[in-house]
């Protein structure tokens, strides 16, 4: 059996890695130079095994007007969210899409449904490093959920506490569990008056574990082609042709569209239609050398939406929301010094220390599906499969997706429900 794989980003490289361990021959088209330059290279870092919540929730609605009215006063760049005017027509039928899904009821089911998919990738993911002995400065911190507002902890406790009814380990601490917890946030600017802990929350690098397992599946036969775009997908009687943009054809038995953010565009070729549209978001890597006390934790700040992972010898911080489509590319200046002052919320005197130069920016566009939960699975044009819609949860998700695919389309039955995740709904 011949599958072609399109993308090479966390769930394409995975999902290429399991398939080959089936024994099927397995071809992977990327249209860039080589793998994970998408959503898959500077993201958090963070593997929400605990609580995997969806962007769905309820306030939804209040944060896309705040981003309009960012963008409408010219704050775009310094904010959380923004969405600039000229984007909305394009996000019209998602938007509404995802509206309808952001509810409380919705929230809950879908959160609990992406703990089971982020639960079953932390075995993966353990069961890949034993075998693979990989290096991407993994480590086991657990995360903390802090916040400067007493109501909206109390509020986020309520979700905590609904999941761990679902089986998530977490601990609700005060202000001063929290900083005898973690003592870097000593100093953090505002009033922090508590935070959830979660243990089983993991870090790693997703770019450095691409390119490992990249490398890994290559040498046991995976073929990649590098700077060769998919540009249509065409079924026919039992196979599939995937056309590329230099007008050659490929043959293949079944493709697998895990082309983050693009995968929209190429599903729609062959018919298919995917409810996922582009959330620009930014990363900054800096390095902490030098600094007596850099965090323990992952740590997830819910007043200014961002987060801090120390990942390896630099602090990655995450966050940012922009709703512009895919033609914004780059980084403005404004954008990265918003990401350094977010530091100095949090960590003042580190802040103060930073030389400019030596900040690594980067931006990606997360694939947000409409309700909160990714596409796996079959299409309903024959052959054709879906891995991607992932959100702000691909690396968290990424391994444990693309082991169920794999299991499926050899023939296994997946380890868990992947009906949860059906590629053909919200069509
Ligand atoms: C700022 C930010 C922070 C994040 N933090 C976290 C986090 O902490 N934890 C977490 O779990 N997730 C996080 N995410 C989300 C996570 O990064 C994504 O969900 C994940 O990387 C998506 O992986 P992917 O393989 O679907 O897409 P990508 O990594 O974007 O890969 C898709 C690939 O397909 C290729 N491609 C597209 N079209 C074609 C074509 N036609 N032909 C050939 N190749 C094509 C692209 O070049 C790309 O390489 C974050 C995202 C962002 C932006």
């Amino acid at each position: 059996m011949k599958v072609a794989i399109i993308g090479s980003g966390i769930l394409g490289v995975t999902c290429a890695y399991f398939l080959n361990k089936h024994g099927i021959d397995v071809t992977v088209f990327e249209k860039e130079c080589e793998p994970a330059l998408g959503a898959s290279y500077g993201n958090a870092g963070y593997l929400q095994a605990g609580v995997p919540d969806p962007w769905n929730a309820p306030g939804a609605f209040m944060m896309l007007v705040k981003a309009l009215s960012n963008s409408l006063t010219g704050k775009g760049d310094q904010s959380a969210f923004s969405a600039p005017i000229q984007a909305l027509p394009g996000l019209m039928a998602w938007g509404l899409k995802f509206l309808r899904h952001s509810n409380q009821q919705t929230f809950l089911n879908h959160l609990i449904k992406n703990r089971n998919l982020a639960q079953y990738t932390s075995h993966v993911m353990a069961a890949i490093d034993e075998t693979e002995q990989l290096s991407y400065c993994q480590s086991k911190p657990g995360s903390l959920i802090i916040f400067r507002d007493q109501a909206a902890l109390d509020s986020y406790a309520r979700t905590a506490d609904y999941a761990a009814g679902y089986g998530a380990q977490m601990q609700l601490l005060d202000r001063e569990a929290l900083l005898q917890t973690e003592s870097s946030l000593n100093s953090a600017t505002g009033n922090l008056v508590g935070a959830v802990y979660y243990p089983e929350d993991y870090a790693g690098n997703s770019r450095l574990f691409c390119n490992q397992m990249v490398s890994i599946s290559r040498s046991n036969g995976v073929c990649y082609r590098f700077e060769t775009t998919a540009d249509r997908i065409i079924a026919t009687n039992n196979r599939v042709k995937i056309r590329l943009k230099n007008n050659a054809d490929v043959i293949a038995d079944a493709v697998v569209i895990a082309a983050g953010v693009h995968s929209r565009k190429i599903a729609a070729t062959a018919g298919i239609a995917v409810a996922v549209a582009p959330a620009k978001g930014y990363s900054i890597s800096v390095p902490t050398q030098g600094w007596a006390n850099p965090p323990k934790h992952i740590i997830a700040d819910m007043a200014i939406h961002a987060g801090f992972n120390p990942l390896g010898d630099v602090l990655r911080v995450a966050g940012t929301a922009e709703f512009c489509g895919l033609n914004k590319t780059g980084i403005s200046a404004a954008r990265t010094q918003y990401m350094t002052q977010l530091v100095a919320e949090n960590f003042p005197a580190f802040a103060s220390s930073i030389n400019p130069e030596h900040i690594d920016p980067w931006g990606g566009f997360r694939p947000l599906s409409a309700d909160g939960l990714p596409f796996i699975g079959e299409s309903h044009v024959r052959n054709v499969y879906l891995n991607t819609g992932h959100s702000g949860l691909g690396w968290t998700q990424g391994a444990g997706s693309a082991k169920v695919l794999a299991d499926l389309i050899a023939g296994m039955r997946p380890e868990i429900k992947i009906g949860d995740y059906d590629a053909q709904r919200l069509v």
